[in-house]
């Protein structure tokens, strides 16, 4: 028998594996039930696999992948673990806050934000103090690993995010340089609203067997 999507039960994130606290923040953020691409998508990105998810703006992917994260994270092992790049200061801002906002009660998780715009001076000394996960821009990522100021080799969490636009900002070298420093064996996640030819190579460059979620509706 086949569903409208309307009177499909939409489902609670409490079905699926997760940190108690990230329970906890999703109930005090008014997230209730999973947007499509996070149903579809965090089975597979909490099961360790590979994902790239297309869907359009407003879809919920920082959370899917938010929640992949911090659910990976060994907050004990005070390394950068996570490695999230966005095409601009604003989403990578956009996305901290939301992994800060869903890491609330988790001890001591530090998120860093590494983008250009900004001076390098305080950048420096945060790099200096650690962190678990950054966020950033592929352009100043790169200006700190060429100063090896970045440690990327406990990587085991990769995210491209709205990877169309990293790629028309014409990122791709630093892109493909980035990930260089990161260990082979990794979780890469790769998200993005469209799916273009440059997009599938570099899916098959850095990705294993990735499973795809493509979603239409924002819900
Ligand atoms: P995308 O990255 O796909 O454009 P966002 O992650 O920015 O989408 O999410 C879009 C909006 O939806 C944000 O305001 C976010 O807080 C909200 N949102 C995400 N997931 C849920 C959810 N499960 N329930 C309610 N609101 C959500
Ligand atoms: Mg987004």
């Amino acid at each position: 028998m086949s569903q409208s999507p309307s009177q499909v039960a939409r489902q609670a994130f409490s079905s699926l594996n997760l940190k108690p606290e990230l329970l906890d923040n999703l109930s005090t953020m008014g997230y209730d039930s999973m947007t499509q691409i996070q149903a579809e998508s965090l089975p597979p990105i909490l099961a360790g696999d590979d994902v790239i998810g297309q869907g359009k703006t407003g879809s919920g992917k920082t959370a899917a992948f938010g929640l992949g994260l911090l659910n990976k994270l060994d907050v004990k092992r005070f390394r950068i673990q996570t490695m999230v790049l966005c095409p601009t200061r604003e989403l990578a801002d956009q996305v901290a806050k939301e992994i800060r906002t869903l890491a609330r009660g988790i001890h001591n998780v530090k998120v860093l934000t590494l983008c250009g715009g900004v001076p390098m001076g305080p950048q420096i000394g945060s790099l200096e103090h650690g962190a678990h996960i950054i966020v950033g821009t592929p352009g100043r990522i790169i200006d700190h690993l060429d100063r090896n100021r970045l440690d990327l080799s406990n990587v085991n969490m990769l995210v491209l995010d709205e990877a169309d636009r990293m790629l028309e900002m014409g990122f791709q070298e630093h892109i493909d340089a980035i990930i260089d420093q990161t260990p082979h064996e990794r979780q890469t996640l790769l998200f993005s609203a469209t799916f273009p030819e440059q997009i599938q190579s570099i899916a098959e460059r850095i990705m294993y067997k990735p499973v795809m979620v493509k979603v239409e509706s924002t819900h």
